[in-house]
């Protein structure tokens, strides 16, 4: 038999005097924790108030009160090795359960003096879930409710164990044209569809499988047990068919689509940075396909995209070493023959691969940015030229290719302004080709650039013209002094002559050259002649050469001319 004290100490240290008990008995009888006393197997021997309100007198034994029995068996457990347990647990009410919190301290019954539970319970179910609602925020997308960044990263990387038995795969897509339909309709347009998309992929995906949108229009899934390639891209198959219906917006309906990238991951692989970019890389191959489709990650992918990381790091050292050359393609009058102008095409003089070609490094620069450095020395290079032939006394213009990223370059309109305040500039010399791409857009923003340029003294032709889709209504209200006919349509004459003869009559009308690229034969340059074409370039007069052969090439073809009119 233990004496009074350790009792006292086991009913938590209340001192045994008179007035004590009736105090004793009144928070017990009054206090909103349900306080009671059971046996070990669970039997309740003596209830508060609270807890008979609690229906804690309902049920033979405790353990019918826990929504999950073996909590109790568990809490037992651990309440006999260490005296006393706190956890936070789901208790039956009447119906449904709810969550509470809960201690049981290992004591005796006064009464008999066995070993007994007390237990206090305090039912704090709002406070849990609105504790559960701030966690699932914390994790959550709070536009679209997927996953969000955080989230991934730390899910990731307890998917990535050495000891994962299971292989998976990683699908990393975005919306295609996403910046266009922001920029078009407003972001809240785009913001409905961010929302509408993860609703519809949700509803295809396996409840196992994780949507997170990692930013921007920016998604990955992870598929669990996903490992065969064909089931991979099935399911790929599967959330891209979810935007084959438009997204309605305020009465628009908008199309999109997505492009996606996945790749397979082997069990216990622990890299999570190396899937990801594998699955990067192949969002890339979709992009470049033409977008709107899915593509799997292989290791030839991989060796191209190095090559594409070398050749980036290339092209930058190319910059700052002043690797890039201007040659020169003479055009023609067509009615003269004379060369009237010449147009800078850029060549990088590589140190061990020697002339390379701009088809192969001009689309990087343009992808990375690179374009509003490397055409700021091309317009440099270029102007610098044309100054130099003038002073010479070769009086030809000289056209210099504009990419689109660099139009938009703030650094480019400030470049124009210098040189055109520059001492000797020759006005309407220096003409800038820009393609029909430039053109899709804000049509007052790109209306009042070309004004600017034009006034500044420059002359503006559009590059490959009948290949865009630039509208044609738009195209009068903008200042064009050239329009450069595509080299497809001069190589399909005289099938494309109806086109060509429309490209004619269009730049007559808003008071246009037109310009035939890619003249190769006598025959094609006759049959421009009689379409009215004002001026030719191509391989029929010459290729593009260094600056230094350029005059002779062009006193050649002046050569050429007159021997022929004074033979005529
Ligand atoms: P582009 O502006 O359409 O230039 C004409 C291209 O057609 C040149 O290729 C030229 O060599 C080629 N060409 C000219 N006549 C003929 C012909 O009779 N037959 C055939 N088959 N081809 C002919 P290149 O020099 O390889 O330039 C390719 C493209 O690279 C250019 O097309 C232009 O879009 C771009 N590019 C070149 N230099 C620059 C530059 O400085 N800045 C920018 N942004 N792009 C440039
Ligand atoms: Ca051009
Ligand atoms: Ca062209």
């Amino acid at each position: 038999m233990r004496n009074s004290t350790a009792k006292n100490a086991n009913l938590g240290g209340l001192e045994r005097d008179p007035e004590a008990g009736a105090r004793a008995a009144f928070l017990l009888t009054q206090a909103d924790v349900a306080v009671g006393l059971f046996t070990m197997d669970g039997r309740p021997l003596h209830l508060n108030m609270a807890a008979r309100d609690a229906g804690f007198a309902a049920v033979p034994s405790l353990r019918d009160k826990f929504a999950e029995a073996e909590l109790f068996d568990d809490l037992l457990i651990e309440a006999n090795q260490r005296g006393s347990v706190r956890r936070i647990v789901r208790l039956m009410n009447a119906r449904s359960p709810s969550w509470h919190d809960i201690t049981f301290k290992l004591c005796r019954d006064p009464e008999t003096d066995e070993d007994a539970i007390l237990v206090s319970s305090l039912n704090v179910d709002a406070l849990k879930k609105a504790h559960d609602q701030a966690e699932l925020l914390a994790d959550r997308d709070q536009l679209t409710g997927c996953y969000n960044r955080a989230f991934f990263t730390r899910r990731i990387d307890e998917v990535f164990q050495p000891e994962a038995t299971s292989e998976f795969a990683m699908v990393y897509f975005d919306l295609d044209r996403f910046k266009y339909i922001n920029d078009t309709f407003g972001h809240e347009a785009g913001d409905a569809i961010l929302c509408a998309a993860s609703q519809r992929i949700r509803r295809v995906l396996p409840g196992t499988d994780m949507l997170a949108r990692m930013g921007g229009d920016e998604f990955v899934i992870t598929l669990m047990d996903v490992s065969d390639r064909e089931e991979l891209t099935r399911i790929c198959e599967r959330v891209r068919a979810t935007m084959a219906e438009p997204v309605e917006y305020e009465k628009s309906q908008l199309n999109v689509s997505f492009s996606m990238g996945a790749t397979t991951v082997p069990a216990g692989a622990k890299d999570p940075d190396k899937y990801l970019r594998q699955a990067d890389i192949a969002l890339y191959v979709s992009k470049q396909a033409g977008r709107d489709r899915c593509t799997i990650y292989t290791e030839e992918m991989g060796y191209a995209a190095n090559e594409r990381s070398r050749l980036e790091n290339d092209l930058r050292k190319a910059l700052k070493r002043d690797e890039f050359v201007l040659y020169f393609q003479p055009r023609v009058d067509a009615r003269t023959g004379q060369v009237v102008s010449a147009e800078a095409l850029v060549r990088w003089q590589h140190p061990a691969r020697g002339i390379v070609q701009p088809g192969s490094f001009i689309p990087l620069c343009e992808e990375t940015g690179m374009i509003a450095d490397l055409g700021h020395i091309v317009l440099k290079k270029g102007f610098d030229q044309l100054c130099n032939w003038q002073h010479g006394g070769l009086d030809i213009g000289i056209s210099i290719n504009v990419s689109p990223r660099q139009f938009m370059d703030e650094r480019f309109l400030k470049t124009l302004d210098d040189l055109s305040r520059s001492v000797g500039f020759p006005e309407g010399m220096l003409e800038l080709e820009i393609t029909e791409r430039v053109l899709i857009g804000d049509h007052d923003v790109i209306s009042s650039r070309l004004r600017r340029i034009s006034e500044l003294g420059f002359q503006i032709a559009i590059d490959d013209f009948g290949t865009g889709y630039s509208n044609l209504t738009h195209i009068s209200r903008f200042p064009l002094d050239c329009l450069k006919i595509d080299r497809s349509f001069v190589s399909a004459l005289p099938t494309s002559g109806p086109i060509v003869r429309l490209i004619r009559t269009l730049s007559e009308k808003i008071g246009a050259r037109t310009v035939a690229e890619g003249v190769e034969e006598e025959g094609q340059a006759q049959l421009l002649r009689d379409i009215g074409c004002e001026q030719f370039q191509g391989f029929h007069y010459s290729k593009p050469v260094p600056a230094k052969q350029f005059p002779s090439v062009a006193a050649d073809i002046n050569r050429r001319v007159s021997v022929l009119s004074v033979a005529r």
